[in-house]
């Protein structure tokens, strides 16, 4: 008889070279426990995922009780679903006014594919403006925002009229034209090994998109629901987005995400064409009771306010004449190592002692932390004191070979 583990590789589709297999059984809080029943601290969430940790008691509450009620009753739109609205309305008290009216997707790729349909559709232009090194979703026209020539080129052709530039690099902004509809980028680019941009970029963009009546675009899928130290990165960073978008850890653990811009915006999708943006179970019930719940926790038992604090602390901790760099924008965090190689080992280290960590797709040769934000400043020093084991381990082994 076939293991789940063989199952799994034949009979669920694979498009990674090497699957972490781990097989949970379990969540808690910061922790994954396997079948074995080894416990794993969590430093990656899910990417980005478990803002609160896994099942956290209020949303879990929240599921069930929406369980007791309503699951799926009709497609997007139509339905005043309870906690849809209620998730909209405590959403939109912590967004500047002009962010006032949302649209709930079930991914981050959807909300890009819906903001992008909205810029077209608003302005009237097609041409979008996007960087190098970001990731916006998998779906084809998200795919065509992609920074990465490699990942694009297998799946061509793609949109037409996306321009690539530099992040962070300011000269490259003449290229926004009266011909470009709009500017999509995250305000902390996560995939490259979370680069936060200069302000004097973000506002030269945001001067040029209003010369050129060009939308601009956030993606804080990644960098949204506290992450950064504030709600959304672009809070903290003080220059405010046309829409933003957000995904991740929006649901609670639920896929949810969603595109959000002003009435005035987002009413362009009511006619020519009308439904002009369509999803059958976007702002899913379910997925929404969770995000209520996990947007109320978050808020009223103060883990924005910590994430500072502990974002300080991993940087204390994680001092190692092999970490070149720590770059961080709250607890978004990248180690960088001098190669994908020597990363790769201690990420190997970390997961035979029992802690979960990734490296980031742009950027292979940096360690991911992004842990929920619930973890405790006693698990803070076990999860550094676990990677810099790791790394003396990596380092050993290469100075043996
Ligand atoms: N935008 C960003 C910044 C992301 O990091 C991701 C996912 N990693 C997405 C969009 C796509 O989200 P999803 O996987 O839910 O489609």
């Amino acid at each position: 008889m076939l293991t789940e583990r063989q199952l799994f590789l034949n009979l669920i589709a694979q498009t990674s070279t090497a699957p972490m297999l781990l097989e949970p059984e379990y969540a808690e809080g910061v922790y994954v426990y396997d079948k074995k029943g080894i416990r794993y601290l969590d430093l990656i969430a899910g990417i980005s995922v478990g803002n609160l940790g896994h099942r956290h008691p209020k949303v879990v509450d929240a599921i069930k009780k929406q369980v007791d009620k309503y699951l799926h009753l009709m497609v997007y739109g139509e339905y005043v679903q309870s906690p849809q609205v209620q998730l909209a309305q405590l959403l939109s008290h912590h967004l500047p006014p002009h962010l006032n009216s949302i649209y709930f997707t079930n991914s981050g790729a959807e909300a890009t594919e819906g903001a992008m349909k909205l810029a077209k559709r608003y302005t009237g232009k097609f041409e979008i403006v996007c960087f190098n090194k970001s990731y916006h979703g998998s779906t084809q026209g998200a795919l065509s925002l992609m920074g990465d020539e490699y990942f694009r080129n297998s799946f061509r052709p793609l949109l037409p009229g996306i321009i690539h530039l530099d992040y962070n690099d300011i000269h490259s902004l003449d290229v926004i034209s009266d011909k470009t509809a709009c500017v999509i980028l995250e305000p902390i680019q996560a995939e490259s090994g979370v680069v936060v941009p200069d302000l004097s970029f973000l506002i030269q963009l945001q001067r040029q998109c209003e010369t050129h009546k060009a939308l601009l675009i956030f993606d804080e899928a990644q960098t949204g629901m506290g992450r950064s130290g504030e709600l959304f990165a672009f809070q903290k960073l003080g220059v405010t987005p046309d829409i933003l978008l957000t995904a991740k850890a929006l649901g609670g653990g639920l896929p949810l995400g969603a595109f959000i811009s002003s009435n005035e915006i987002m009413s362009s999708l009511t006619h020519e064409p009308v439904l002009g943006h369509l999803t059958t179970f976007g702002g899913n019930p379910l997925s929404c009771a969770a995000g209520l719940a996990a947007l109320q926790a978050l808020l009223e038992e103060g883990w924005i306010k910590q994430v500072e604090k502990k974002e300080k602390l991993f940087h204390k901790l994680l001092k190692h004449p092999r970490v070149k760099m720590v770059r961080s924008c709250g607890l978004l965090m990248a180690l960088e190592f001098e190669s994908e190689a020597f990363n790769k080992r201690v990420i190997e280290e970390c997961w035979k002692l029992e802690l979960i960590t990734d490296w980031f797709l742009f950027a292979p040769n940096y360690l991911r932390i992004a842990p929920p934000l619930i973890i405790t400043e006693d698990e803070i020093e076990i999860a550094c004191s676990i990677i810099i084991q790791a790394i003396e381990k990596a380092t050993l082994e290469i100075k043996s070979i």
